[in-house]
């Protein structure tokens, strides 16, 4: 599991321009972040590197030579944007226009947030620059290009047998493949990335998508390095395995065509399997934008909340096929009438019970009748299928075959109601709550990866020592006997203020 942050983009550049900065201290001070953003929320990469690492121009370079040797990369001369009043060459971020595609009039230079599609910022309808809002002139400059129309056979062949991508990403991909490719230029006429490995090349820059892409190997590279073991790569990119890329949907073109034609040209380097992309998240129904703040920002909510009942959120709600949205209503009914009615008071309601009556272990149960057998059952059969959802990216069936294994587990509580029988019938009470027990057990396996959090916390409340991703993933009963830790609450309910104290923090911190 390795990402990064890149240091290359635009954004970066327009960013330390706005603060009067260098790119390097705004890309250090983001990643800075980023990282802690990462570890507050319990995400975890094997690592989570940059693209400023001279391990990274290097193996970007390499890439970049060997296309060229086998002639995927040429030299041509390219008509750019060219500022007179701000007197430079604009990059195409800082350019905006009219999409030609679908008319959008502020499509920027690189790409058109409305529709998805790339753009050549030659293309744009009436262009005008970002920095002074002045129209642009053309000028020509000397340039490397990717020949991408080399691949669209290729590339069109493969996409129509990867029949277990989302039907979203692939029908985007078959479509845009099915209008053509053209070839882009790879390269830019500005001074912050990476050096342009030829001769007469040394004003201008490899330019942001080519190489932000290639960060995916020469991240896995470096890992590999931190090993010891420098050619641990191997094992993923020239070895059987599968490789995926958990991206949005604006970023779909250059996962599933760009970098894919760039690995055909390379060879010897596996392709993807799989490229999830989601679609978008809006919040209270318009779209998130960072720049006006209309955004929930991670330091910010877990001043106030846990990172769990966001993951929880997320994970039932993730846009998977179509965009979704965030609303802090939707936040507090999630978190109080789903995670916690359903799986926390299952989970505080069986551990206080059995902690209580049963000296703080677990209970030695008798024969198991046909319903904890069913119920066990249940368990094991829903670890199978959570595992599945999780290896097919189908996030959203996983969690909720999950919560609906602790519906069930509730149903059986009801139905055997053990707090009647414990002063008469103490051995059928604990057969009764040895099953419930081991479901919990399970439950906290398969949410680990959605929930980890309370998931630890509930490993620690069963009586375990140590960490539950030492654990192996399957299906286990308790062990009768083992010490449970003191009862506590898995989460908090929030009050119904929440949602209008959060709303009007939302709309007070909009710029407009
Ligand atoms: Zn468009
Ligand atoms: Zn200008």
């Amino acid at each position: 599991m390795v990402s990064g942050s890149d240091q290359h983009g635009t954004p970066i550049t327009i960013r330390a321009e706005q603060e009067g900065k260098s790119p390097d201290e705004i890309a250090a001070k983001y990643h800075q972040e980023f990282l802690r953003s990462w570890e507050s929320l319990g995400i975890n990469f094997d690592l989570f590197t940059t693209t400023g690492t001279s391990n990274h121009a290097q193996v970007v370079q390499d890439f970049f030579l060997k296309l060229l040797d086998k002639g995927h990369i040429y030299r041509g001369s390219m008509t750019l944007p060219y500022c007179p009043r701000c007197q430079r060459y604009l990059p195409d971020r800082y350019i905006e226009g009219t999409c030609p595609y679908c008319s959008y009039q502020e499509a920027r230079g690189d790409q058109c947030d409305k529709c998805g599609k790339p753009i050549n910022p030659a293309e744009l309808i009436e262009p005008r620059c970002r920095i002074c809002g002045g129209t642009p002139h053309s000028k020509d400059s000397e340039h490397f290009f990717l020949r991408l129309s080399h691949f669209r056979d290729r590339l069109l062949d493969w996409v129509k047998e990867q029949s277990h991508w989302r039907q979203n990403v692939r029908h985007f991909t078959l479509r845009y493949l099915e209008e053509g490719l053209k070839d882009r230029a790879i390269t830019r006429d500005i001074d912050w990335g990476i050096v342009v490995p030829q001769p007469g090349f040394e004003r201008k820059r490899i330019y942001v998508w080519f190489e932000a892409v290639v960060g995916y190997l020469s991240a896995s590279k470096e890992w590999a390095e931190l090993q010891g073991e420098g050619k641990k790569w191997t094992a993923f990119w020239q070895q059987g395995s599968k490789s995926y890329y958990f991206i949005g949907k604006d970023n779909i073109p250059f996962h599933t065509i760009v970098w894919p034609a760039m690995l055909m040209g390379y060879e010897g380097l596996n392709l993807p399997h799989d490229i999830p992309a989601n679609e978008f998240l809006t919040i209270e129904g318009r779209r998130l934008s960072t720049s006006r703040n209309w955004a929930v920002w991670v330091p910010d909510y877990l001043e106030r909340y846990t990172p769990d009942s966001l993951r929880y959120l997320l994970s039932v709600n993730m846009p998977e096929t179509g965009d979704t949205d965030f609303s802090w209503r939707e936040f507090v009914r999630r978190n109080n009438d789903e995670l916690l009615a359903t799986y926390g008071n299952l989970v505080h309601r069986v551990l206080t019970f059995t902690y209580r009556h049963f000296d703080g272990c677990v209970p030695t149960p008798g024969e198991l009748d046909g319903a904890s057998k069913a119920l066990l059952d249940r368990a094991e059969s829903t670890l199978d299928s959570v595992d599945a959802s999780l290896c097919h990216c189908r996030f959203r069936e996983g969690i909720k075959a999950a919560l609906s294994l602790a519906q069930e587990t509730n149903r059986y509580l009801e139905e055997k109601s053990p707090w009647k029988i414990i002063k008469k019938e103490r051995l059928a009470c604990a057969t009764t709550l040895f099953a419930p027990l081991s479901v919990l057990s399970c439950l906290k396996t398969m949410l680990y990866p959605f929930l980890p959090f309370s998931s630890q916390k509930l490993h620690h409340l069963l009586g375990f020592k140590g960490l539950v991703e030492e654990e192996r993933w399957g299906f286990h009963t308790l062990p009768s006997g083992q010490r449970l830790a003191p009862p506590e609450p898995l989460f908090v309910k929030l009050d119904e203020q929440v949602v209008a104290e959060e709303t009007s923090r939302l709309r007070e911190k909009e710029e407009p």
